[in-house]
């Protein structure tokens, strides 16, 4: 059974501490929420507790289906213990429905239903705001290989089909979400992550929020949102 060693990072969300097994870390889930690169800061209470059972439930059913995870086994309520990843510096956004950024980038409305889902890379940098790069960049930068794109472009294809149809099946659309992945043992696995801090979830037919966007909005009933994901999740 792996115990805390030493804190490895703080993060905006989480925590990372080592175990005595080198290949394996601990994710611990915090309350902390922030939203447009840290200028807004808050909490949402049992937010980690939230993230951390949505997250475990999800890797277990995503490892079912065949896209490889970091995820090993959830050890309390806040804690993961996870597979040590050396993380590629990227983001990968899938949307399905058009909001946030993309909206934003083109100067189009919230709320289109796209035509083929749509995927983007995005440099990890808080300094920079994780900018939209494209895989010329990530080449030339030798951020990753050619190999590695192409394994996390369709691992991450899957992973919007499967979970597109999971939520559909729970009255909600999955409107875009982030992944982010790692190497271990040579071998590409998603890591992180999947919860409402990281994907948009609209009610079918309402459209009523059910994400970090009631946070960052503004919008009220933030923890209900997070308590109601996690019961659709797991039912
Ligand atoms: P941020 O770094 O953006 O503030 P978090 O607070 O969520 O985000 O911190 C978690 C950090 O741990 C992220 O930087 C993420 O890339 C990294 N990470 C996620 N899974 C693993 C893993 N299995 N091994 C090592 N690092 C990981
Ligand atoms: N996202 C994330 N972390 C980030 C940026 C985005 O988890 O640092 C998620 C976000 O919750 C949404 C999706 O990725 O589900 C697309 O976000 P977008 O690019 O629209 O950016 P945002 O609107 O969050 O600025």
């Amino acid at each position: 059974m792996a115990t805390h060693g030493e804190q490895l990072y703080e993060g905006k969300a989480k925590i990372l501490y080592a175990t005595e097994d080198p290949n394996l870390v601990i994710q611990y889930f915090k309350d902390d929420a922030t939203a447009f690169n840290a200028q807004k800061r808050g909490t949402i209470m049992d937010k980690g507790a939230c993230n951390n059972k949505m997250s475990s439930h999800l890797f277990q059913l995503l490892e079912a289906s065949g896209v490889p995870t970091h995820f090993v086994k959830q050890l309390s309520d806040r804690e993961m213990l996870v597979k040590k990843l050396q993380i590629v510096p990227l983001e990968v956004t899938i949307r399905n429905i058009t909001a946030g950024g993309m909206a934003k980038l083109l100067g189009i409305e919230e709320g289109i239903v796209l035509a083929r889902p749509v995927f983007e890379w995005h440099y990890k940098s808080d300094a920079l705001g994780d900018p939209l790069i494209n895989d010329d960049h990530i080449l030339a930068l030798n951020l990753a290989t050619s190999d590695e794109l192409e394994t996390i472009r369709q691992l991450s294809h899957r992973v919007n089909d499967m979970l597109s149809a999971y939520f559909a099946k729970r009255g909600i659309d999955l409107v875009d979400f982030k992944l982010e992945f790692g190497r271990h043992d040579g071998q590409i696995l998603l890591g992180d992550e999947i919860s409402p801090d990281t994907c948009r979830f609209w009610e079918q037919g309402t459209r009523r929020k059910l994400d970090k966007d009631r946070f960052r909005r503004d919008l009220g009933d933030v923890e209900a949102a997070y308590q109601e994901m996690l019961r659709r999740v797991l039912e």
